[in-house]
């Protein structure tokens, strides 16, 4: 009986030990020969601590996938809905001197997801074995941002808004706060943290998609340092409006809205899309044809914008409107944009009015039949 009640103390005993070695020292060298049960492994004990780490438990088991990268490609390829948008947002961006003519938006983003190691939707977290097994010590911290994800879904459940400022803003939040989870326990683990730090200003549409990052994270810290993971969750519920928010946080801490500014359409013309494009884009906008510093003493006095894409039977035009702090922000942003149209001699038609207080107003416009190959042979007529 003593025997027996020993053994049952050491089988228990044996038991503890494991599961705390197994919690602590799984394995740390990802091989390309590692087989797929201890990916899950990996995962699981990552997803433990994450819990820890940002004091919320998983209402459900995440499910893990683990797929190939010629599955991912396959599976996530743009939907013929998604390639349109690409396609309007590749003319907004060309038309608003974003992106140079040559620019191929939708083969950028269809590269990127090719270099996806995990992806979460909803409860799932799909895990790209080549690209996770090539990452080395990364890897754990990509599983320890796609897990707090889940967390997102499983107690926030955010929603996104319908204009790009408000996305990227949004977009920050969730990403900061990945992020700061997935660095704390790269700290803990001795892991060397490998992030995207600084913007791409060769290519704007893609510093876009790095916005929630580089500037998400920064944040994410300064609420984190200002009030914990309280002030991150309660954020949440009240999520930052804008991009202007996220770049200076303490914007956000009191609030500041953006302005709404309202743009009349001249009868016979048809509204493709309406937007909000925002602080950062403006940002991105002068720094990529003027330099960083240009750009954020410009674009630091924005307050509101409103951005239309529109056609007629013959014309696609793109009319921006923006609101500023004051009547010097609006003449400086006038003086970038002349500068821009100026330097990259792209011959597009346009009209750029002087402001009249507060509002900066800037017209494109192209001829619909040179959609195809637009960017190189405007037309000359000017959109008034
Ligand atoms: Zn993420």
């Amino acid at each position: 009986m003593r025997t027996r009640s020993a053994l049952l103390v050491a089988v228990i005993l044996i038991a503890i030990l494991t599961s705390a070695a197994y919690y602590y020292t799984y394995p740390r060298n990802i091989s390309k020969s590692m087989p797929q049960h201890e990916l899950y492994n990996i995962t699981m004990a990552v997803s433990q601590e994450v819990e820890e780490i940002r004091n919320l438990t998983f209402k459900e088991q995440p499910q893990i996938i683990i797929v190939n990268r010629s599955w991912a490609v396959q599976e996530w390829r743009s939907s013929p809905a998604n390639l349109e948008e690409a396609k309007m947002w590749e003319e907004i961006y060309k038309l608003t001197l974003f992106a140079p003519p040559t620019y191929n938006y939708t083969k950028t983003q269809e590269a990127v997801k090719a270099s996806w190691i995990a992806a979460t939707s909803g409860n799932k977290m799909y895990i790209i074995e080549e690209n996770f097994k090539e990452t080395g010590d990364t890897a754990y911290r990509v599983i320890a941002h796609e897990l707090t994800h889940i967390l997102q879904k499983h107690y926030f459940d955010p929603s996104y808004p319908s204009t790009l400022d408000g996305r990227l803003a949004i977009t920050a939040l969730i990403e900061g706060d990945a992020d700061l989870t997935a660095d704390i326990y790269c700290i803990k683990h001795n892991i060397t943290i490998h992030k995207i730090r600084s913007l791409p200003l060769d290519d704007p549409p893609m510093a876009l998609g790095y916005f929630p990052y580089v500037y998400g994270d920064k944040f994410v810290e300064f609420l984190y340092n200002t009030g914990g993971w309280e002030l991150v969750n309660e954020a949440y519920n009240k999520p930052p409006l804008s991009t202007e928010q996220i770049m200076h946080p303490k914007k956000y801490l009191i609030y500041e809205k953006p302005k709404k500014v309202s743009i009349t359409i001249a009868k016979g013309y048809q509204i493709i899309h309406r937007d909000t494009m925002g602080e950062f884009y403006v940002y991105l906008l002068i720094g990529t044809h003027l330099g960083a510093d240009e750009a954020s003493s410009v674009a630091e006095g924005w307050e509101g914008d409103t951005l239309v894409f529109l056609k007629n039977s013959t014309h696609e035009a793109v009319i921006w409107k923006t609101l500023w702090e004051s009547e010097k922000d609006a003449r400086e942003f006038y003086g970038a944009m002349r500068a821009i149209i100026e330097k990259t001699k792209r011959n597009i038609p346009h009209s750029i009015l002087p402001p009249s207080c507060r509002l900066m107003e800037v017209r494109f416009c192209l001829q619909a039949l040179k959609r195809s190959n637009w960017g190189l042979n405007y037309d000359s007529e000017i959109y008034n």
